[in-house]
């Protein structure tokens, strides 16, 4: 089949597809990068289909300018596509966009060109000509542009010598991606429930579609099962994509899988560089790459022959995009995997209630590790309540930890401080008058920094030095720091303990992923006493001289009212205690609480897991929140908050009529104002078994538009609500 007209759906925040005519001479297919005109622009569009002549407007057609040097985008991906944007609501552009914005650079790379000395001496001698040759002395190979640099000329100083024969150039081939996994490079061995797991996994890769939980506790060798089908699946010369909420701190696992396959996976995440993601795109629709290691956005990635998903810590909340396209990668995983026909593999030791009610409604087949590889005990975690037991004011470690922190440190043992706090203290205030520092832009108060030196908002941004007077009374040094955060208990620990060696890991200290992930490993090699860390450490790794954990602040996360603020600070605080004694097996956690009754708490002390499930899903179905029912939200904001909110009002207004569907609010978002802008939500709210999705097109059709300041965004299964 030719086709005269194509649909090409185009990388820009629309939903349609744009109809060309395909000049002579140039074929075809769906699936194919095409250079097309829009508006004033050129952009690299897809072909997604087959157009059809309509009358009187086939001359008004423009036509496709070009058909590019690219791989083009598979079924499977384009089908991928289309659903990711029915099911958010983001456009079919916009969502395109993700998966083509990551080969940037479309279109064959350029060459890189090397040079190096070869003949004769130029005929004219400069200075900058002859510093050149003495950069080259060594007759080594050198990109063009590195030569220029080392000798401090222009390239034009290059171009001449090129130009006389002075200097010839070379084609460097690029690097491959990633070498070749070898399955047998070292093969485990593994207990019995690990065998039956994985055994399970590879029966499941000539099967089609499947979904899987790998619910094993922190500790019970989950990769070690999850590589065995992994290896399998290399075996098959099919193509694996392994997800990982925070690929920037991955150090470990990559050392991991280079122990078992020889080498490292391929790694796709927002810090490479464009011409490491350009190539890399390309080797992947090219089949050159059999292992992807990826933050969310690699399910956009234009596979040759994807053969098996995995999703590692599936609970994650970093799997939720929370801007752009809203969407969640891990179900986003299952759909990928449906449209695919192949397994997909969730694990954690902390399942999202989703996937445990999928799990018990049989839905995933749960394939259970309930013990630690080398039958090492899980920790020992009591509670340290804060009514009775805590410290003295002022300080945040109470005694009992101290004590237990004193004795780690005599057995050489490292001991870890967690609280989920970045900075020195949340708040400030003025001693004389109570005045609080907060963001000039945003409903939050700024956070002490005192590293830096700065107080910040951590929602936009903003910063200022520590003010000298009050800005209200006047007083001269009066602001006070309320609350810790991690700094602030890194100072208490320096007094407590000035010989031991100790480390705050929190997001905001590194400049770069590399110096975090070198300190990482310091952790993980002994070369610190005592850390203070925020969530950062409690993703999944591996510190062997880690006995102890103390959880300063167990409550933080319950203070506000989001119905899943159990879920999370449950998965939050199983993980982090779950650091201690991975390698000894006697690990202990303290935990300090005002609530040590709260089911949370009762679960994490007691390890009874299923115990908490079982609250949390009844609480769950009774109020029909997700799983058990659906929700959507909308929030508006703008510049004034009267003209946002009587917007919102307007737009709830105009919710179409459905007996089954109600429409909160609008009432004030969790934060009302960011960045300047004000914020507004509604909540929508439907049964399990209805599409949400269509409710909200139907109704955002005929809804009045936003103008001016004002905007509108859309989240399908909100995470936090
Ligand atoms: P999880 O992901 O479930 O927390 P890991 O896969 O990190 O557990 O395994 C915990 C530790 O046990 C790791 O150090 C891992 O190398 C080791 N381990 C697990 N299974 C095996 C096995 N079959 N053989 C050797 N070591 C194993
Ligand atoms: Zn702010």
């Amino acid at each position: 089949m030719t086709m005269k007209i194509v649909d090409v759906v185009v990388p820009v925040a629309l939903d349609r597809a744009y109809s060309y005519r395909v000049p002579a001479g140039m074929t075809l297919a769906p699936g194919d990068v095409v250079a097309v005109p829009l508006g004033p622009n050129e952009y690299a569009g897809v072909v997604w289909g087959e157009g059809h002549p309509r009358p009187g407007l086939h001359n008004k057609l423009k036509d496709v300018d070009a058909k590019l040097d690219v791989p083009p985008l598979r079924e499977e991906l384009r089908q991928f596509i289309d659903w990711v944007a029915d099911y958010t609501l983001g456009s079919r552009g916009t969502v395109l966009n993700m998966a083509l914005r990551m080969g940037q650079h479309l279109g064959p790379e350029r060459e890189r060109v090397g040079v190096r000395l070869a003949g004769p001496k130029p005929q004219r001698m400069t200075a900058a000509r002859a510093r050149v040759l003495n950069a080259l002395a060594d007759g080594m190979t050198r990109l063009k542009s590195e030569a220029a640099q080392e000798a401090g000329v222009s390239a034009g100083v290059i171009d001449g010598l090129i130009d006389e024969g002075t200097l010839e150039t070379l084609v460097i081939p690029p690097e491959a991606v990633a070498k070749v996994p070898d399955p047998d490079h070292n093969l485990p061995e593994l207990s019995d429930a690990q065998n039956v797991a994985a055994q399970t996994l590879k029966e499941a890769l000539n099967g089609g579609f499947s979904a899987f939980l790998v619910d094993g506790v922190t500790g019970s060798g989950k990769t070690e099962v999850y590589f065995e089908a992994i290896a399998d699946n290399i075996r098959k010369g099919r193509q694996t994509l392994i997800l990982m909420p925070e690929i920037a701190l991955t150090t470990q696992f990559l050392n991991r899988f280079e122990a078992r396959f020889g080498v490292r996976p391929a790694e796709w995440h927002s810090q490479l560089g464009s011409r490491k993601r350009a190539r890399t795109w390309s080797a992947i629709a090219q089949n050159e790459v059999s292992v992807i290691v990826g933050a969310r956005s690699a399910l956009f990635l234009p596979y040759a022959d994807l053969g098996l998903i995995i999703v590692d810590e599936e609970h994650d909340p970093a799997y939720k995009q929370e801007d752009g396209v809203h969407y969640h990668a891990r179900d986003m995983a299952i759909v990928r995997g449906h449209l695919a026909k192949i397994p997909v593999v969730l694990a954690s030791a902390t399942p999202s209630v989703e996937t445990e009610v999928n799990a018990r409604r049989g839905r995933y087949k749960r394939l259970a590790l309930p013990e630690r590889f080398g039958g090492q005990h899980l920790p020992h975690i009591e509670a340290i309540d804060l009514r009775t037991e805590g410290p003295p004011r002022n300080r945040f470690i109470a005694p009992m930890l101290v004590e237990a922190v004193k004795l780690a440190l005599e057995k050489k043992e490292q001991a870890l401080l967690f609280l989920n706090r970045r900075g020195y203290a949340p708040l400030t205030l003025c001693r004389s008058c109570g005045y609080r520092l907060a963001c000039q832009n945003c409903d939050a108060w700024l956070v002490d920094h005192r590293f830096k030196r700065r107080l910040v908002c951590h929602h936009c941004g903003f910063s200022m030095p520590p003010p000298a007077v009050c800005p209200k009374c006047d007083a001269k040094d009066s602001f006070a720091p309320v609350g810790p955060g991690v700094e602030r208990l890194q100072e208490e620990v320096a007094n407590l303990f000035p010989e031991a060696r100790t480390i705050v890991l929190s997001s905001d200290l590194f400049e770069s992923v590399e110096r975090l992930r070198e300190e990482l490993e310091g952790v993980a090699e002994g070369r610190f006493d005592i850390i203070i860390g925020t969530q950062l450490v409690a993703k999944g790794h591996h510190f062997p001289k880690l006995n102890l954990v103390g959880i300063v602040d167990a409550d933080l996360g319950l203070a506000n009212g989001d119905p899943r603020a159990a879920e999370r600070t449950f998965q939050l605080l199983h993980q982090v205690a779950g650091r201690a004694g991975r390698e000894t097996g006697y690990g202990q956690g303290f935990l300090q609480t005002h609530q040590p009754e709260h089911p949370v708490m009762r679960a994490i002390i007691s390890g009874d897991r299923a115990a908490f499930y079982d609250t949390e899903i009844a609480s769950r179905e009774a109020t029909g929140y997700p799983p058990f029912g659906r929700l959507a939200a909308i929030v508006v904001s703008g510049g004034d908050r009267h003209e946002t909110e009587s917007f919102a009002r307007k737009l709830a207004a105009a919710s179409p009529l459905d007996e089954s569907v109600r429409v909160l609010g609008p009432a004030e978002a969790p934060l009302a104002v960011v960045r300047g802008r004000y914020r507004f939500r509604l909540l929508i709210k439907s049964p399990r078994n209805y599409d949400l999705s269509h409710f909200m097109r139907g109704w955002l059709a005929h809804a009045p538009k936003t103008r001016g300041s004002l905007k509108l965004e859309v989240d399908i299964d909100p995470q936090s609500f």
